[in-house]
């Protein structure tokens, strides 16, 4: 019997600290941390995922730049070594963060899998803008991490981040005006959205993108909230 319930301890203890914990920490402990950050600065972070896009990432730059605004670009290995020329961009004008290489979901690919997938990331990062940081700042793909990918980037010592209002822009379904009225009623936010190149079905989503990105950064201008802050 005792042995019963010690293996039932330990499978319960393993998949807390697999599972639960690294959703728990991110969702609620991480998010905390980033919006009293903004809070603190009365500043709004602009993050982009899954990029470089061939069109939309020079795009936004573009905007970026009439406005004087800071954003992170969380790239994936993959699409940072199919636009070398657009990732030594972002560097030179915003800040390049990792979101993996391959765009792995860590929930649902073995664990030594996800940690390889990390610094497979970095690697690709480093070796297109000839550096060898070895590190960069990560944000967890689809949100998700398991426990030892959560004890890797702290072993590594790499700021894990995460994200407190998503634009929804990533959606089939795209939100309505809802999500800009959110963020003037509180605008000190890190906002996620995303600059990879959608398919052509997806042509309204890079318009969406777009357009909010501007009002963001024209309704910030006004209010008088900092869009010019490094996240890190
Ligand atoms: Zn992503």
């Amino acid at each position: 019997m005792i042995y019963f319930v010690g293996a039932v301890f330990i499978l319960c203890a393993g998949v807390g600290f697999y599972y639960v914990f690294p959703a728990f920490w991110l969702k609620y402990f991480a998010t905390r941390l980033l919006k009293k950050k903004a809070d603190k600065k009365n500043a709004l972070f602009l993050t982009f995922d899954d990029g470089p896009g061939d069109a939309l990432t020079l795009q936004l730059l573009d905007l970026l730049k009439t406005f004087s605004g800071t954003a992170t670009f969380f790239v994936t290995g993959e699409r940072a070594e199919a636009c070398p020329e657009i990732l030594r961009s972002i560097h030179k004008e915003q800040v390049v963060a990792s979101h993996g290489y391959e765009h792995l979901h860590h929930l649902k690919v073995a664990p030594w899998r996800a940690v390889s997938d990390i610094k497979k990331g970095w690697s690709a990062i480093d070796r297109v803008l000839g550096e060898s940081r070895g590190v960069y700042p990560f944000r967890p793909t689809y949100g998700r991490l398991n426990g030892i990918s959560l004890v890797y980037l702290w072993l590594k010592k790499a700021p894990v981040i995460y994200w407190t209002l998503d634009s929804g822009d990533a959606r089939k379904h795209l939100p309505d005006d809802d999500i800009f009225k959110k963020i003037v009623a509180d605008p000190c936010q890190v906002i996620l959205m995303h600059d990879y190149d959608r398919p052509v079905d997806y042509a309204f989503c890079k318009r969406f993108t777009l357009t909010l990105t501007e009002r963001i950064l024209n309704h910030a201008q006004a209010a008088d909230i900092r869009t010019n802050i490094n996240l890190f």
